[in-house]
């Protein structure tokens, strides 16, 4: 048996109507010795039926969801629904609080601790929380990301491969209906891996969709309004979402990440000099950019070449870069089952 959470919330899950308070993470610090770190979280629930879980902020420099899943809890009200949504606007909060990717706290970044420890860390904390109180609650889980600070994201929907066919045409059906200009299919290289949100709902068998909305540690007013249309037309699919006007998708296209070569790295400290933008179609051995050396300016440029054809779906935001850094990600076309 696993070890019991230590975060505790005066929410009652089970009860009808909304209510907003936090998710409470116990916190001893020097000016609070019995404190606890504030999590908001918004329970509305009408009677039985699904669960959606819906998060935002589990890296704090992304802000469409945040805004998105702020304007719901105050939008949404029980006899709007039928069943439960859970919303989580700002998930790691300190980091939230911070602007940062990573919580300050323990340095842990929430999207690679799944599916954490009941005793461990703030972070860890938090990312077991939901591991096993909230998602064996839920049937769907939506966890709203972008870009954040460092990089810049074409808006998309992403799911990771389902483990059979059935499930992965439920996931690809919740990418339909969310209706993103782009969405894919990742297992996660380069990215998170099976330490993700997506990985802990899956291997809890919940379909779980994530998004990249936008990035640079901005808002951009396209993804924030995809993930509130997003959101109603997951909610509707659900059939949690009663009686209100829900706009149709746009039609969206389907894509992948194909391993490690959809990626170019910086290899070498400097000034990175991008060669394409977001969105543009690029092909393999074309340049991707330069790394300048301004500190030693007889040095000449390292270039930088794609090392595979296909679509420019994030590049790297600040121009000082330390080797290893991601500074484009590619896909390409994917047939759909
Ligand atoms: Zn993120």
């Amino acid at each position: 048996m696993t070890a019991k959470t230590r975060i505790w919330t005066p929410i009652d899950f089970d009860a009808d109507g909304k209510q907003v308070d936090f998710m409470r993470v116990p916190h001893s610090t020097d000016l609070s010795a019995y404190g606890w770190i504030p999590i908001p979280m918004a329970c509305i629930r009408n009677g039985d039926g699904p669960t959606a879980l819906l998060v935002a902020g589990n890296h704090g420099d992304e802000y469409e969801g945040q805004v998105a899943l702020t304007n719901l809890i105050r939008g949404l009200n029980s006899q709007d629904i039928r069943g439960r949504v859970i919303v989580l606007p700002a998930l790691n909060f300190p980091a939230v609080a911070a602007g940062r990717r990573v919580s300050p706290l323990d340095d842990a970044n929430l999207n690679r601790s799944f599916p954490g420890r009941a005793h461990g860390t703030p972070t860890e904390m938090i990312a077991h929380y939901v591991s096993d109180v909230l998602l064996p609650m839920s049937d769907i889980v939506v966890d709203l990301h972008s870009g954040g600070r460092s990089l810049d994201y074409i808006a998309s929907a992403l799911v990771r491969p389902g483990r059979d066919v059935n499930e992965h045409r439920s996931l690809v059906r919740l990418m339909q209906i969310f209706g993103a200009p782009i969405s894919f299919v990742s297992d996660g290289t380069g990215g998170g891996g099976s330490t993700t949100l997506a990985a802990a709902a899956q291997d809890r068998g919940v379909l779980a969709i994530t998004t990249e909305l936008g990035g640079g540690a901005t808002l951009s007013k396209r993804g924030l309004s995809l993930a509130e249309s997003g959101i109603r037309r997951l909610l509707d699919e659900m059939g949690i979402l009663q009686g209100a006007h829900v706009e149709p998708p746009c039609a969206t296209r389907f894509m992948t990440v194909r391993g490690h070569d959809a990626f170019v790295y910086a290899r070498n400290v400097g000034v990175f000099e991008p060669a394409a933008e977001v969105g543009e179609v690029v092909n393999e051995g074309q340049l991707a950019g330069w790394i300048h050396f301004p500190d030693v300016p007889m040095h000449e440029p390292e270039r930088l070449d794609f090392r595979s054809s296909g679509l420019v779906a994030c590049r790297r935001v600040p121009s000082l870069t330390q080797r290893g850094d991601c500074l484009f990600k590619i896909m390409t076309d994917l047939a759909i089952v």
